[in-house]
């Protein structure tokens, strides 16, 4: 055998592919831009976290406190949690990767869902560990089918609650079913990105079931309803033994200090988010209908996204509709690799954006 030349990745790394983030970019000669591709709020953050990172350039010299525990305290309070079981992240990302690193080692298993979000692959190929991808039903997570995937080499199983690209959930009587009969030694993350949208009275983010369980944790963050996805901030619930791993195992200082106040001010900024879910709210089901009368099917969503499905017809194929919709400054995502290669993930944007989509597609469909 010869010795190799240069320095060689561990094995797996070089089976991942890496994560393409939604375009933010039009064409040459668009007037007006409208970034759909990142569920991103249309109406930014709270002007209080604005404000409270003016305030952090002036003492940028300065180490950030390295257990972020201003912003700890502020989301307990918030949330009703004790902060010793809150971790907070360099978006929920870094969560999710430190979980898969801490609780998966090759030879490992690792579930998650058809549709799910993408970042679990990579993350447990990144661990070594194997990626067991489950069918989904109706483009929701099946209980039924992740149980039967469940082997003693399983170790972690994520699930997206509500799910994206998809904007389906499973109601919380089937999260606990799932937990119930999970072997003890497996670990369920419940993504929660998109709790706040939420507006279903069977839907839990899972607080109740991390505070009972030890197998249990919930992440969440600030770059969707909070709209602070350039400052990267996130944060896992979990019981006391999984946080002392993952503080073992994160950065020092993983948050900047720039996150720390802003996400300090967002969380206590309730009217913001108040007014950003109204707005989903109303948005999103006037999307809904409007492109249902257009005939174009639309996956039921709970988040601040829609899944539009275009026609079998080549003519008026999601690639064809993604650039029609580009050159008019409408930025959506292909989600071909999320398995639907002809449709596109539209966020919910300002009222000119979404009358804007909806007549752009209603002149598409007629060329
Ligand atoms: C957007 C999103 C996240 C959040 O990622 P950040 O790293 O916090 O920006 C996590 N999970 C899902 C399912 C998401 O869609």
């Amino acid at each position: 055998m010869t010795e190799p030349t240069r320095p060689t990745p561990k094995p797996g790394v070089m089976d991942i592919e890496a994560y393409v983030p939604g375009k933010s970019a039009a064409p040459a000669g668009v007037a007006r831009v409208h970034k759909l591709s990142s569920n991103e709020n249309p109406l930014g953050p709270s002007p209080k976290a604005v404000e409270a990172v003016r305030a952090v350039a002036g003492r940028l010299e300065f180490y950030p406190d390295g257990s972020a525990t201003k912003l700890r305290e502020a989301i307990a309070e918030v949330h009703g949690l004790n902060p010793a079981n809150i971790v907070c992240s360099n978006g929920s990302d870094e969560i999710l990767g430190l979980l898969a690193q801490t609780y998966l080692s090759p030879g490992d298993e690792s579930i998650f869902t058809e549709h799910g979000f993408l970042v679990y692959k990579i993350y447990i190929t990144a661990a070594g560990a194997t990626p067991v991808s489950v069918k989904e039903t109706g483009e929701r997570a099946d209980v039924d089918a992740i149980l039967a995937a469940v082997t003693p080499r399983t170790r972690i199983v994520f699930l997206a609650n509500p799910n994206n690209p998809t904007g389906t959930y499973i109601p919380f009587e089937e999260v606990r079913r799932l937990h119930a009969a999970l072997p003890g030694n497996v670990l369920l993350v419940l993504d929660a990105a998109y709790a706040e949208y939420v507006r279903r009275n069977d839907y839990e983010a899972g607080v109740e079931l991390v505070s009972s369980a030890q197998n249990v944790v919930m992440t969440r963050t600030f770059s969707k309803v909070y709209g602070l996805g350039g400052a990267r901030i996130g944060w896992m619930y979990g019981p006391a033994h999984i946080v002392d791993a993952i503080n073992r195992m994160r950065g020092p200082f993983n948050v900047t200090a720039t996150a720390i106040e802003a996400g300090a001010a967002a969380v206590r900024d309730r009217a913001h988010v108040e007014t950003t879910v109204a707005h989903n709210a109303e948005w999103l089901a006037w999307l809904t209908t409007e492109l249902a009368g257009l005939g174009l099917r639309v996956t039921p969503s709970v988040g601040n996204f829609l899944l539009i499905h275009f026609p079998a017809a080549k003519k008026h194929s999601a690639a064809l509709a993604d650039a029609y919709l580009t050159e008019r400054g409408y930025i959506l995502r292909r989600v071909g690799a999320y398995g639907f290669p002809n449709a596109l993930r539209m966020t919910v944007g300002t009222e000119d954006a979404n009358r804007g989509v909806v007549a752009a597609l209603a002149e598409f469909l007629k060329t």
